[in-house]
């Protein structure tokens, strides 16, 4: 069902000490939105912030995984291990694992499969390149993107995905798409997924935007009648910003 979210990608940041002190930071944090929260520790940290938030209304959640269930992939973490913490959520496709770590359509497909198989919900992350966005291709861009890894897919599978909408220019960049230049890309990936699955499956899945959400900006932007909530970066780092992000619905 079509929820607002929240979720924040701490990336490669916070050791355990770090960890423990913002999560702590957190829960002292009030919600007064119905967004669900999440966030989105190391590896290294996930079991520490699974238990240290078991009785808080925050989900841990996992920035990737790989797609082999077990085997000769050294430094890598699968669905299964994921699950065996108590994880449920998994992020996929994000821009800089895309960049920097040959992230592909071909693996974001096997990749999105392994988590379905072993029943993890999916944050599915993609977006344009400046240039893209320059050249007017944005949406093609996009479409690609999502038909790639996710249009193999029967309808019922998008009951455990959640869109991230994230243009690349506007990571970590300070740059941020106005809301109508968010609005107008959720409307075409709704419009999307509707011509391929029908309106139950496009007016069902939330579509999170990304890219410098701020407490400044993140009102206007969730106004928008298409954005379900945002992937936070950077604003995820501070509690009491990450709040005033969650409680802008
Ligand atoms: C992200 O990395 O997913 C992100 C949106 O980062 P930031 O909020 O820092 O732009």
């Amino acid at each position: 069902m079509r929820k607002h979210i929240v979720a924040g990608n701490w990336k490669m940041n916070n050791g355990l000490i770090q960890t423990e002190t913002l999560i702590s930071e957190l829960k002292q944090q009030e919600k007064t939105s119905d967004a669900e929260v999440m966030i989105a520790p190391s590896f290294t940290n996930l079991w520490h912030a699974f238990e240290a938030t078991r009785q808080y209304d925050i989900e841990v959640v996992a920035q990737n995984m790989h797609f082999s269930e077990k085997g000769a992939c050294t430094g890598e973490v699968s669905a299964g291990m994921l699950k065996s913490l108590g994880i449920k959520t998994v992020i996929l496709g994000h821009s800089e694992r895309r960049a920097y770590y040959n992230e592909t359509d071909q693996s974001l497909a096997k990749k999105v499969d392994a988590a379905l198989a072993n029943n993890m919900r999916i944050i599915f992350c993609f977006g344009e390149e400046l240039s893209d966005r320059k050249a007017g291709r944005q949406e093609d861009v996009v479409e690609h993107q999502i038909k790639a890894a996710l249009f193999h897919l029967n309808a019922s599978a998008f009951e455990h995905i959640v869109l991230a909408y994230e243009p690349v220019w506007a990571i970590g960049t300070g740059e941020t798409a106005s809301p109508e230049q968010a609005q107008d890309m959720h409307a075409f990936i709704r419009k999307t997924l509707e011509n391929t699955y029908g309106k139950n499956v496009s007016e069902s899945v939330s579509i999170l935007y990304g890219g410098s959400v701020k407490p400044a900006n993140a009102k206007e932007i969730f106004s928008k009648p298409d954005v379900d909530g945002g992937l936070i970066g950077g604003a995820s780092l501070n509690a009491e910003d990450f709040f005033a992000i969650v409680n802008a619905f």
